[in-house]
């Protein structure tokens, strides 16, 4: 049985189209990107909120925000609620929007039913999760989980040069508390799937199981330059024929194991570039995701198998190196257990589902039980001033994560998770 309590679905929709509005673009969409005056606008709106519901507020080393409400059991650390308020320049109203704002509503429901949570509930906003100016992503979140420290992420670098401690320092976001510091019982995280998996089986909560790994390679290519009119077939070392081989046999790698294998070559750098040298140097980059560490490793060995194929038959030499590898996240069988008996409880068609991009639940599982819930968003699309949610997807995903941690918070007046 769901509890008797009913998030706003006004109420929500309307504090998504007010924050909306800071940073709104002309195309509907926002320009939001982390620690700028619109980034600082909106944290001082949610601090507002957050405050106005009798929270208490706290901001730590990194500008993670935690809305805090007490619980009435002492000792219990709180269930985090979150996402973020950052967007990418071109970014839509719901990504990350909505798992703070979703957070907040469910906040809103139990402060105006009186409900008294065992464990405190806090909600976050984490800093820089889309990584579009202080790359990597998930920024703030990682601090927080000890993948980084405070130290490596003040010294990022935007384009401009502006570090991020010093645009966290300009905007007055910078807080006492060390980050990580706050305890936490559990974490769900409310997002748009960004993609069309939902929408496509009119499904309206997905059950988030984990986080496919991620495997990004640079490649470079070696051949000879030599002159296109002149050189005979059999005679040349082409780097970027080599290179367009790759690219099928990428696609091939993946398309071997569909559909849960994804793989793209999506930067291609050809020197010297011109129409009648054969090509001799190419970078490229490769990207290989899979939801299974098994399945990536061996992904990973076709890759390097068609590497040497390439190699020798086309008569150049090729550089294979790791840039970035993130293992795959399973997340915490009771949390998914929460959201899922929330979702059916409450009656809405769901599925389990694997997400395909990165969140700040990838950092928090490694400190904390998480889950996520997505809803579905149109056309699968994200990342683009066009991304659109329906005002029922966003109600039931914030009804779902508020059952979600009443369902948790129930478990944990009798042990940790
Ligand atoms: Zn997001």
């Amino acid at each position: 049985m769901p509890s008797n309590l009913r998030i706003d679905p006004e109420r929500l929709w309307a504090t998504l189209l007010e924050t909306g509005a800071i940073g709104g673009t002309a195309k509907g969409g926002i320009n939001r990107q982390t620690l700028t005056a619109e980034d600082a606008a909106v944290r001082a709106w949610f601090k507002g909120a957050a405050e106005a519901l009798g929270c208490t507020v706290t901001v730590d080393e990194v500008g993670n925000i935690f809305a805090l409400r007490a619980g009435r059991q002492p000792g219990l650390a709180p269930i985090a609620l979150g996402s973020h308020l950052d967007t990418q320049p071109t970014g839509g109203k719901f990504d990350g929007n909505l798992g703070v704002l979703g957070a907040l509503e469910a906040l809103r429901t139990l402060v105006t039913a009186g409900y008294e949570t065992n464990a405190p509930i806090v909600v976050v906003n984490w800093t820089n999760e889309e990584g579009a100016r202080f790359a990597p992503a998930m920024l703030g979140s990682g601090v927080f989980a000890g993948v980084y420290t405070r130290a490596a992420a003040d010294a990022v670098a935007d384009l401009e040069g502006v570090r991020f401690g010093a645009a966290l320092d300009a905007i007055g976001w910078r807080g006492e508390a060390k980050a990580g510091a706050m305890r936490l019982s559990a974490y769900l995280e409310l997002h748009i799937e960004q993609g069309p998996i939902l929408e496509a089986e009119q499904k309206t909560i997905g059950i988030v199981t984990g986080v496919q790994g991620v495997r990004w390679y640079e490649l470079n290519l070696s051949g000879r330059e030599s002159h296109a009119g002149t050189t005979p077939m059999p005679r040349r070392a082409d780097a970027l024929f080599a290179c367009a081989r790759l690219v099928g046999d990428v696609r091939a790698l993946a398309l071997a194991r569909a559909p849960t294998a994804v793989g793209t070559v999506g930067q291609v750098e050809v020197k010297p570039n011109s129409p009648n040298v054969v090509p001799g140097q190419v970078r490229m980059t490769v990207d290989l995701r899979h939801h299974e560490d098994a399945v990536l490793e061996a992904m990973e060995a076709d890759l390097k198998a068609a590497v040497e194929r390439a190699a020798s038959e086309e008569k150049v030499t090729i550089s294979l190196s790791n840039l970035h590898d993130l293992p795959a996240i399973k997340f915490h069988p009771e949390c998914i257990a929460a959201v899922r008996g929330a979702a059916r409880a409450l009656g809405y068609a769901e599925r389990d589902i694997i997400s395909g991009a990165g969140h700040d639940a990838v950092h928090l599982s490694r400190i904390t039980p998480s889950a996520m819930i997505f809803v579905p968003c149109k056309d699968g699309l994200s990342h683009n001033e066009a991304e659109s949610a329906t005002r029922e997807d966003c109600a039931a995903g914030a009804q779902v994560l508020l059952e979600a941690a009443l369902t948790i918070d129930a478990k944990l007046a009798t042990g940790p998770l």
